[in-house]
């Protein structure tokens, strides 16, 4: 958590003018766009000049988040990220806690002499920086960057775009509100932006009303015919190759809740999701109970996250990938 101290260091780095780059996760997620944009505004109306630098591409539903069409993308604008992070005094790490995270942009950011600040909810971090704000027990960043403005005493700063952002990060990061790690405080907030006049539905909308026919296509395709399960069904996963997300189309972010339906199932208890992409299978886990997915996730599969939502990849073919997986995963449930 924050310490006086840390407070008061942060506000003297914050001062109007000053260059802030917020940097955020690669195939940044709901919380890293809504927590990040979120700051940006909030630091905006401090006088602060600033920038959101992301690795790559986002998936088009974040772009109904306000101030996200400010955002760079590192892979497409590179010098021009280099520029921003050259002449920053500040740099802020959301939503990720080890610079590897953050791509070529993380290497970036490890050489510069800017003040670095991480705000993140993340286990175990890997970071070299000025203050941590770290709290593995909070549901999102999007909420940590709520307690960060409540803590420098800025909460008549909060307007609807920063609470649109915010919850848009609580809403995607917290399953709409259903995970362990939501508590009093998370509907605290919401209870604030309600009073300030909130239109929580349409964010809802933005998040949930936006399926292509495609989309919802390729994700029948994939339960009706690539869903397995596993150790007396305890187990599921979904497996989807390079050409079946061709076959559909398949924008960013289409894939994206596919390991919850397979959660979804009574009596599963861990979910995967495995889908090829050039050269590698990127992986997505899920889980209840006492089985733990970030560990399987380190372990074998160069990944991390949360206990109940990680991810990795691996850099062999995707059926040896489920080979692995299937052997490995009867270690861990
Ligand atoms: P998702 O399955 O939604 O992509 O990711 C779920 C969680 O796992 C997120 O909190 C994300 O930060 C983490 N995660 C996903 N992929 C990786 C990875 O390759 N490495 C690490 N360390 N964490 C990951
Ligand atoms: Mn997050």
């Amino acid at each position: 958590m924050l310490s006086k101290s840390d407070i008061e260091k942060i506000k003297l780095v914050l001062a109007p003018g000053t260059n802030v780059v917020i940097s955020t996760h690669k195939s940044p997620d709901g919380d890293a766009i809504g927590s990040s944009c979120a700051l940006a505004m909030y630091l905006e109306k401090k006088g602060c000049n600033c920038s959101i630098v992301v690795p790559d591409a986002l998936a088009d539903f974040l772009s109904f988040i306000p101030y996200s069409d400010n955002i760079i993308v590192h892979e497409n604008m590179e010098s021009k990220a280099q520029e921003l992070l050259s002449d920053s005094d500040v740099v802020f790490s959301l939503d990720y806690n080890d610079l590897k995270r953050a791509g070529s942009f993380g290497a970036l950011i490890a050489d510069s002499k800017s003040f670095k600040i991480l705000i993140d909810h993340h286990e175990e971090p890997n970071y070299d920086g000025d203050i941590y704000y770290n709290d593995s027990t909070c549901c999102s960043t999007a909420q940590l960057v709520f307690d960060l403005i409540d803590e420098l005493d800025d909460l008549e700063l909060v307007d609807l775009p920063i609470a649109e952002a915010i919850y848009f990060g609580l809403i995607t990061d917290t399953g709409s509100f259903r995970f362990p790690s939501v508590n009093e405080r998370t509907h605290e907030i919401i209870a604030h932006f309600l009073k300030i006049g909130l239109a929580h539905y349409k964010v809802h909308e933005a998040i949930f009303d936006h399926n292509s026919i495609n989309r919802l296509q390729l994700n029948g395709f994939a339960i009706s015919e690539r869903l397995e399960l596993l150790q007396n069904g305890r187990v599921a996963f979904i497996w989807l190759e390079e050409e079946d997300l061709k076959r559909f189309s398949a924008e960013k972010g289409d894939t994206e809740g596919l390991v919850n339906k397979a959660l979804s199932i009574s009596g599963v208890q861990m979910a995967a999701f495995f889908r090829s992409a050039k050269e590698m299978v990127k992986i997505s886990f899920r889980s209840k109970g006492t089985v733990f997915v970030n560990e399987l996730a380190r372990d074998h599969f160069n990944g991390g996250g949360h206990k109940y939502a990680a991810g990795g990849s691996s850099e062999v073919a995707i059926i040896d990938t489920i080979a692995k997986f299937k052997k490995v995963v009867e270690d861990y449930v």
